[in-house]
């Protein structure tokens, strides 16, 4: 059962019925999900969560109604892994990852699209479309294929080879548009218009959809034993992520599920696309868009939705939003890589440079308990690597070659 009541302005505060809205018809603001949390406190127990599936909706209560069953590819329930090799090299106290990576498609995105389409499927949606940096589009047209539904997905024509396929390959419909994401978004809103009954989860079901990323928040928190970590670093693209991972923390603390209070949150950024890191930076209330160009893809948002609700949830906590070069980045994945046998995506390079960064800026603090998401798979981006990750030397097939190559790489002693 769902303590779900309805859909609330996040500006003006006008509620909604759970219906296809998102959109303020007074104020243009846009619609979240509300709960009735007074009735879900003493309902909503450790146990009543313990006791549910091993998959994000373990939470299904404090997530919207997904009628009759949600729709489960397993997204979610994802390994937090402490990194103490890599806390080492960063010289923090207490580092953890969320790895995200193992979810069904490689990316975060499961948690959103299993929330989105379970509320579609309830609203007798049954098309499922979307705009995309790349993730996204591989998550729901994989759901799709899991739910037999026809799909539209639409994402800039030029995106890593990979994401493509990993998204074609359902057999949905993939349209490459030449131009940016911010193109793909503005073009997506128009399609809303003439196919209202297409469910575009993050654009007419934006609400349900952002829903999911409150998941991360409430894992974090139960697999450290019901305890909030100090703080978290979290990628940021459109800003939806950050400020659903904000809700799920304060929600659990409102409900008395967990010890401590909500951790400080970090937002991580490439420089090639920081319009938040830089509004953040410059005290600015409005985010300036940005034309993206930077290897992190999926997290090439130039005109972010959530961008000033990011903001706000930052400066209202004591947080901050770094920005990292694609050096840094590629740096990072391999040295996630090589610490903790963890291979992520451009994302989570990102995610760890910055880490790095608000270290040495003394913005986190080394000795509280830090949390890092890492949400995407480093084979959704190889190209990224295979130049610099290769084999470390071509020889013939003789034990004599064997032994001089491993005495050059220094495994065997020289004679
Ligand atoms: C989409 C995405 C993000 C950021 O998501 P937002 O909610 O748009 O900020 C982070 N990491 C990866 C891998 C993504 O695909
Ligand atoms: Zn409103």
């Amino acid at each position: 059962m769902s303590f779900a009541t309805g859909l609330i302005c996040r500006e003006c505060g006008t509620g909604y019925p759970s219906e296809a809205f998102y959109v303020c018809e007074y104020c243009f603001g846009p619609l979240e999900v509300n709960y009735d949390l007074a009735g879900a406190r003493g309902v909503v127990t450790r146990q009543s969560i313990l006791d549910g599936p091993l998959s994000m909706w373990r939470y299904g209560a404090l997530l919207p109604d997904p009628g009759e069953a949600p729709v489960d590819l397993g997204a979610g329930w994802t390994p937090l892994r402490r990194a103490t090799r890599l806390a080492e090299v960063l010289g923090v106290r207490e580092l953890w990852l969320k790895d995200d990576t193992r979810n069904p498609t490689g990316s975060f995105k499961d948690r959103v699209v299993s929330a989105a389409l379970s509320s579609a499927r309830r609203l007798g949606f049954s098309t499922a479309a979307c705009a995309s940096t790349g993730n996204l589009a591989t998550s729901v047209a994989a759901h799709a294929a899991f739910l037999g539904w026809p799909s539209v997905t639409i994402i800039p024509s030029d995106l890593e080879k990979s994401k493509i396929a990993m998204t074609a390959i359902f057999g949905g419909t993939v349209l490459g548009v030449e131009g940016t994401y911010d193109d793909v978004n503005r073009l997506c809103v128009e399609l809303v218009a003439e196919h209202p009954d297409w469910a575009f989860v993050n654009i007419n079901l934006r609400p349900y959809y952002a829903e999911g990323s409150k998941t991360l928040a409430y894992e974090i928190a139960e697999q450290l034993n019901w305890r909030t970590p100090d703080q978290v670093v979290v990628p940021v693209a459109s800003g939806s992520q950050l400020t659903k991972v904000a809700k799920g923390f304060k929600e659990f603390v409102e409900l008395g599920l967990v010890e401590g209070t909500a951790p400080v949150l970090f937002g991580a950024q490439a420089q090639g696309c920081s319009p938040i890191a830089t509004a953040f930076a410059q005290g600015a209330d409005v985010i300036t868009p940005q034309r993206p160009n930077t290897i992190a893809r999926s997290l090439a948002i130039g005109n972010p939705a959530d961008g000033p609700y990011v903001l706000d949830e930052l400066r209202a906590n004591g947080g901050d939003c770094g920005s990292v070069p694609d050096d840094e980045t590629l740096e990072c994945i391999e040295l996630l890589a090589k610490t903790e046998g963890v291979f992520a995506e451009t994302a989570g390079g990102v995610t760890i440079a910055t880490l790095r960064q608000l270290i040495a800026r003394g913005s986190i603090d080394p000795e509280g308990s830090i949390v890092a998401i890492i949400s995407g798979h480093g084979l959704k981006t190889l190209d990224a690597v295979v130049e610099s990750a290769t084999v470390s030397s071509t020889i013939a097939p003789s034990l004599e070659a064997a032994e001089e190559a491993l005495r050059f790489h220094q495994l065997v002693a020289a004679s």
